[in-house]
């Protein structure tokens, strides 16, 4: 019998992986990618001994999917982890850095939050259920107090989805810290508890994880997969339609693939598609089959980022970079997010004797901010970093990378759009969505994701779906 043919319609990490483990699991599979290199979001700059991250700066280790596959690509001696000092955050308050405590004594001595925002977190565990959907604020709110989602949840949400607490929906933004509540009846309560499950599952939670990058940065991990999957990615493939038929086969949709490729049209068939591509691009590709669904896809926001990579001598900082980097409360009122140390990570990303930061600015907290002019923008950054960490001087070296539409924000009510693509797949068997607007932004749940995607196609052509 033939093997089903599977379209993985884009090659970031996503589509990548998900290729990756259908090409292992026996499946024919053809990657098409507009751009000329694989990655998609997850890219890496190298410029005269400065190592530029456009995308991810790392990733969490949280799946044991990444060592099966660095393994399987040959890169576990490329992978760096961060360095232990790395577990170290500083949260701006009152214009000062403080470090976000790590351990119970250190939370007591910290000045981060007032005494009764501290005594407010012992309420916790005896807080009720939600009644209702909540943002992140508001569970924060409820659960924590309004000090804890103001300086220490705010931030972390600017850090990681550039979003903004008061909009996105707790549920499908912060599964695991939602899951505590429903499932344990309190976030103490469910640490306690989760952490037995996480040891069976052989998971690690986010704030255990390690932290990794690569001796060459992100890049390596798409880079290393376009060459395994070889001829079968094919780039600078801009696909403009899907059309759908029967199958004569197995009762499922045959589906023809319309692309574009250096000004020429070309189609190709296939048993299966999957869409890993960004929400707005997927409302396109499917406004002729699913006009409801397309019309959702086209509403998920993603705000735009600006990635600001400035480096310096190290004596032009008075701060001694000795952690991640620093997170910016939206009560500071700042111009920026926040910023990686990125040196401090990671060997290799500065010339010697030199410093790497980078700065994020922009998000759905001030999506005005990441617009403007060059010049402005590093005047900007420049004066924030004097300021909260005393950088001073010219720069030895500045790069800009704009993210137009950077993060999908998981929004209240966000399930009507997974049910939705519940209701797509339902309708065309072997048509699949796996994208980082589903299931998860970080590249670990990228990951996660990609593989139960081909898991399921592989296990759907068994049974001749
Ligand atoms: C600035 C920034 C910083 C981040 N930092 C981190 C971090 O530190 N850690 C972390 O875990 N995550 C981070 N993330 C999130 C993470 O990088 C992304 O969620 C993840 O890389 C998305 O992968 P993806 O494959 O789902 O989507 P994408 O990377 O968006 O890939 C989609 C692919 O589809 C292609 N495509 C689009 N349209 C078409 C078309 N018509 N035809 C063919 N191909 C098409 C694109 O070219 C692209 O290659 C960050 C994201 C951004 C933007």
């Amino acid at each position: 019998m033939a093997r089903p043919h599977t379209v993985i319609i884009g090659g970031g990490i996503s589509g990548l992986t998900v290729a990756y483990w259908l090409q292992r699991g026996g499946a024919e599979v053809t990657v098409l990618e507009r751009e000329s290199v694989p990655g998609g979001t997850m890219r890496t700059v190298s410029d005269g001994g400065w190592l530029v991250e456009t995308g991810p700066n790392s990733a969490l280790e949280t799946s044991p999917v990444f060592k099966e596959m660095f393994e399987g690509i040959g890169i576990t001696p490329d992978r760096l982890y961060a360095d232990a000092a790395s577990n170290k955050r500083y949260i701006l308050r009152n214009g000062q850095l403080h470090p976000l405590p790590m351990s119970p004594p250190a939370f007591f001595k910290s000045r981060l939050w007032s005494v009764p925002g501290k005594l407010r977190l012992l309420q916790e565990p005896f807080i009720g259920r939600a009644t209702k959907e909540e943002t992140v604020a508001e569970f924060v709110e409820r659960r924590l107090g309004r000090e804890f989602l103001d300086y220490a949840i705010n931030p972390f949400v600017a850090g990681v989805f550039a979003g903004n607490p008061e909009e996105l929906s707790v549920r499908h933004a912060f599964p695991k810290l939602y899951a505590l509540e429903e499932k344990y009846g309190g976030l103490i309560k469910g640490m306690i508890g989760g952490a037995r499950e996480r040891r069976r599952r052989a998971e690690v939670a986010k704030d255990r994880a390690q932290m990794f990058s690569f001796s060459a940065g992100m890049k390596v991990f798409p880079d290393a997969l376009g060459r395994f999957l070889g001829q079968a990615v094919e780039y600078d493939c801009d696909v403009r339609g899907i059309k759908v038929g029967q199958n004569g086969t197995g009762g499922g949709s045959r589906f023809t693939v319309e692309y574009s490729r250096r000004g020429t049209t070309a189609v190709i068939e296939a048993e299966r598609v999957v869409l890993a591509v960004p929400a707005y691009v997927a409302s396109s590709l499917l406004d002729a089959h699913a006009p409801g669904l397309a019309a959702q896809l086209r509403e998920v926001y993603y705000p735009p980022v600006a990635e600001v990579f400035l480096g310096y001598r190290i004596d032009q900082s008075a701060h001694p970079l000795d952690g991640f980097g620093f997170l910016i409360p939206a009560v500071e009122r700042r111009q920026i997010l926040g910023t990686i140390w990125s040196s401090a990570l990671f060997p290799r990303r500065a010339p010697a004797g030199h410093i790497a930061l980078t700065t994020f600015v922009g998000g759905s907290r001030q999506p005005d901010l990441a617009s403007l002019p060059d010049a402005e923008l590093l005047r900007s950054v420049r004066s924030e970093l004097g300021a909260l960490m005393g950088v001073h001087g010219e720069p030895a070296y500045a790069r800009i990378n704009r993210w137009e539409k950077a993060i999908p924000q998981y929004n209240l009510g966000y399930q009507r759009l997974l049910d939705a693509i519940d209701g797509l797949e339902m309708k065309f068997p072997g048509l699949v969505i796996c994208s980082n607007f589903r299931g998860g932004i970080a590249v670990g749940d990228c990951v996660k994701n990609g593989k139960a995607t081909a898991q399921k196609l592989i296990e759907q052509a068994r049974a001749g779906a």
